[in-house]
């Protein structure tokens, strides 16, 4: 069989392996590859050391070979040098990169070209560079043998840029690849193993280049229809109408929505739809739930405020929590829940009050109530629903984001 178009990422700077800089360079390219099929066999991330560029490069086995960073113009900046001493070619002024600059001063910095910003129009002989609309260091494209390097600057959006407008395009017509498209249906409360039978004969019946994927997450799932193909046309209208054919099977009350848009989106949906109004009391999400629900544009039509009530002062005096039930038994249970959410319900005139408590940790609270123990309440003026939740393996961070997202959900099912 054919092998498969291979790639190799090599992202070049000092700051990632200090960790001063996370890598999403790499992240973005493997994704990139991935959508046209192109096997990513490496990311290597090395230093500003040329010695270190030039092995890396020189032993690489992918067909390309896309490398970040080091194009800046300052000293730290060695791809150019060690391409010119891969190639044995010397760096020649190249006159079309020196008016590309050029313009991009003119047009962009509000000073002249020095020495250095000039220097950046250097490029080996035998190297194409590649126009660079948005920053000053051009990209350069090299076939070396049957080989393509590729060197990109570092700074994320000149990456990404460069990537769209110029390597892309040029690798698309010169390897032929194959397209990858995914669709996405979520399901809400149905477990997997339960969606699977249901499912079993869509299933069986998928061309072989269509395969669906199971993703679950808390009571959601998310499914993933992804399917290959040489005409991304065809296969984008193709995947239409597999994902229309898998949404009749999945029974209405569990069908949650045809995209893997977040939670919330569908809760801002259902909310105009309805035209409701939410508002929210929290205490250890501390507003990530709010947060969470603003994200969305258009959540002002839906969206009343919340309330972070972290003391027990604050509960009592904004929220309406019983003082003397506290005293007794703390915060962190049904009932201070219920009252939170239909304190804020009462507090904000709104239709739906939601509010979350617990102990996110890494210490108990003075009740005893555990780390990982939390509740949230929703009311309406029809009805009230109360969850508790158990997550003792969780850190404070993660517990308080699988918390939002949970209360999410729950209050996309209260509404449905
Ligand atoms: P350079 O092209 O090496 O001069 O990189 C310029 C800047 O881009 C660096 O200072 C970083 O802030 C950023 N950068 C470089 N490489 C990466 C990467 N792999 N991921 C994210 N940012 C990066
Ligand atoms: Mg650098």
């Amino acid at each position: 069989m054919k092998k498969n178009t291979s790639a190799h990422v090599i992202i070049i700077g000092d700051e990632i392996l200090y960790g001063h800089t996370l890598d999403t360079n790499s992240h973005f390219l493997a994704r990139e590859f991935a959508k046209i099929s192109i096997d990513l066999i490496q990311i290597s991330a090395i230093q500003d050391d040329k010695e270190d560029i030039k092995d890396e490069i020189l032993s690489s086995h992918a067909d390309i070979i896309i490398t970040t960073g080091g194009l800046g113009p300052t000293r730290d900046d060695k791809t150019k040098y060690v391409l010119s001493e891969i190639l044995e070619q010397p760096l020649e002024m190249h006159e079309e990169a020196l008016r590309w600059t050029k313009e991009y001063f003119e047009r962009v910095v509000d000073r002249p070209m020095n020495v250095l910003n000039r220097n950046q129009a250097l490029v080996p002989l035998g190297t194409i560079p590649l126009h660079n609309k948005v920053g000053t260091a051009p990209g350069l494209w090299t076939e070396m043998g049957n080989k393509i390097l590729v060197n990109l600057p570092g700074v994320p959006f000149e990456m990404k840029y460069l990537m769209k407008n110029e390597v892309l395009p040029r690798l698309l017509k010169r390897f032929h690849p194959i397209f990858i498209h995914h669709e996405f249906v979520q399901t809400i409360d149905i477990p997997e193993s339960e969606l699977a039978e249901l499912l079993n004969d869509f299933e069986h019946d998928l061309p072989n280049h269509i395969n669906l994927a199971y993703l679950p997450r808390g009571k959601k799932i998310r499914l993933r229809l992804t399917g290959k193909g040489d005409d991304l046309h065809a296969l984008k209208f193709e995947l239409n109408q597999q994902t229309d054919k898998l949404i009749a099977t999945i029974p209405d009350e569990h069908f949650l929505s045809r995209d893997d848009r977040e939670i919330e989106k569908n809760v801002g949906r259902i909310l105009m739809e309805k035209n409701q109004t939410v508002a929210t009391a929290e205490s250890f999400t501390a507003g990530a739930i709010a947060a969470a629900l603003t994200s969305v544009s258009g959540s002002s039509g839906y969206f009343k405020g919340g309330i972070v009530a972290y003391s027990v002062e604050l509960k009592e005096k904004l929220l309406q929590v019983d003082k003397s039930f506290a005293q007794k038994n703390g915060v962190v249970n049904k009932e201070v829940a219920m009252q939170m959410a239909r304190g804020v319900m009462e507090l904000t005139k709104c239709d739906v009050g939601l509010s979350s408590t617990g102990v996110a940790g890494p210490t108990a609270d003075e009740f005893e109530i555990q780390p990982g123990v939390a509740f949230i309440a929703i009311v309406s003026h029809e009805k009230e629903a109360v969850f508790e939740f158990h997550y003792p393996h969780l850190d404070r961070k993660d517990f308080t984001k699988k918390m939002t997202e949970m209360a999410l959900q729950k209050l996309y099912q209260f509404l449905r």
